[in-house]
């Protein structure tokens, strides 16, 4: 098969982990016999310095155009201060509303080698973390006015916060679907006791339940939501939320998970087409070191493949790699273990790829 992928590198350890994911589709183009085009796309903090903007219209068509994306992360310090409007983050919201891609999916599974990486006491993982955040991406506050203004002599901060009843089902099905495919749970996540737009959510999601009397559906308040995450994750099949409650929640669990570094995300809209990014951030901390863990990137690449390609004999392999990587005791900075052995991000990629 032929696949057209954009590949936006972005800012901080993007490019390194970014590297990595390209040569492991590199390897699985080889093995299988595919052909994977790149076309590079300047996006992020990189953009604001080349164009002046986080994402020029023309680097967007190129997305738009591809067969899907592969984002490594955009942002840093450097940019903190250009105007709101302009920032790097800015250009990861026009990518994912110019794509229409609404859906962002991010699993928080625990791989049983990094059991013993989880902040959360044995008895709790030993019950099991396997669950997925299936988060509302073009909606909500991100996408409402953000204005910032004088009023009575003292500064004001208006952020809008809307939400459609289209909106809210279309995302709502993606969440029984998804549940329908797993244990059949849907748990689903407002704020329902102090806002209008999660009081209708809560009502949209309730009546598309109607369709799916197979799937049981639960509510939870996002508080609540954010304690039992620790205290009880096994208790979580999918997780269906809007805008900012899922951006919050998923790197919570990401984060009971071991690491932020090994969790990966699709983003998906009405077609097979999406974005595909790990789910940190440009981590400008550990940027150039090669100590960056690119499994996150990988594992992306992996959704990718199954998702928008249909590949799933390709994704399996990725991840058996890593599995096999992770058995045999290889780590990075982020997950390293007593008696393990750590290597870089460059030798992580080179592992995976000889394991597959
Ligand atoms: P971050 O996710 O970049 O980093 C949080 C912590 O996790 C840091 O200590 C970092 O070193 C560590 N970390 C992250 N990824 C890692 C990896 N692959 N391997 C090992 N350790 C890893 O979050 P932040 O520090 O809040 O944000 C940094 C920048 O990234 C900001 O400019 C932010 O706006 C941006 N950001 C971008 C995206 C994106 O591009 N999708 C997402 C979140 C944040």
């Amino acid at each position: 098969m032929d696949k057209n992928i954009a590949v936006i590198r972005g800012d901080g350890i993007g490019p390194e982990i970014i590297n990595e994911a390209i040569a492991v589709l590199d390897k699985i183009a080889q093995k299988y016999n595919h052909k994977f085009t790149y076309t590079d796309v300047c996006m992020g903090g990189c953009a604001i310095d080349k164009y002046g903007e986080p994402l020029p219209d023309a680097e967007l068509a190129k997305c738009v155009n591809s067969d899907s994306v592969l984002l490594g992360a955009v942002g840093g310090a450097k940019w903190d201060t250009v105007p709101g409007h302009l920032r790097p983050e800015k250009g990861l919201l026009k990518l994912r509303s110019g794509m229409q891609v609404y859906s962002n999916n991010r699993p928080a599974k625990i791989w049983p080698q990094l059991a013993s990486a989880s902040p959360l006491k044995e008895s709790i993982v030993k019950k099991g973390i396997d669950f997925i955040i299936v988060r509302e991406l073009i909606g909500g506050i991100y996408f409402g006015k953000h204005e910032t203004k004088e009023q009575n002599g003292e500064m004001c901060a208006i952020d809008e916060l809307i939400y459609r009843e289209s909106e809210i089902e279309r995302i709502a099905r993606i969440g029984f679907e998804t549940a329908r495919k797993r244990n059949k749970k849907l748990c689903s996540v407002e704020k329902s006791n102090v806002l209008d737009s999660s009081r209708l959510w809560k009502s949209v999601v309730t009546k598309l339940s109607r369709e799916y009397p197979d799937v049981e559906l639960s509510h939870m308040l996002v508080d609540n939501c954010a304690m039992q995450i620790v205290k009880d994750p096994s208790q979580f099949d999918v997780i269906v939320t809007e805008n900012m409650f899922g951006d919050i929640l998923s790197d919570e669990a990401s984060q009971i998970t071991g690491s932020i570094g090994m969790i990966p995300s699709s983003s998906l809209g009405s077609t097979t087409r999406g974005v595909y990014e790990p789910i940190h951030g440009s981590a400008p901390d550990i940027a150039g070191k090669d100590i960056a863990n690119p499994i996150g990137t990988i594992l992306s690449v992996a959704m990718m493949l199954r998702f928008s390609f249909d590949m799933a004999d390709e994704a399996d392999a990725i991840e058996d790699a890593v599995s096999k990587v992770l058995d045999k005791g290889y780590r990075t900075a982020d997950i390293m273990q007593e008696g393990c052995i750590k290597v870089g991000c460059s030798e992580m990629g080179k592992l995976i790829i000889d394991n597959i």
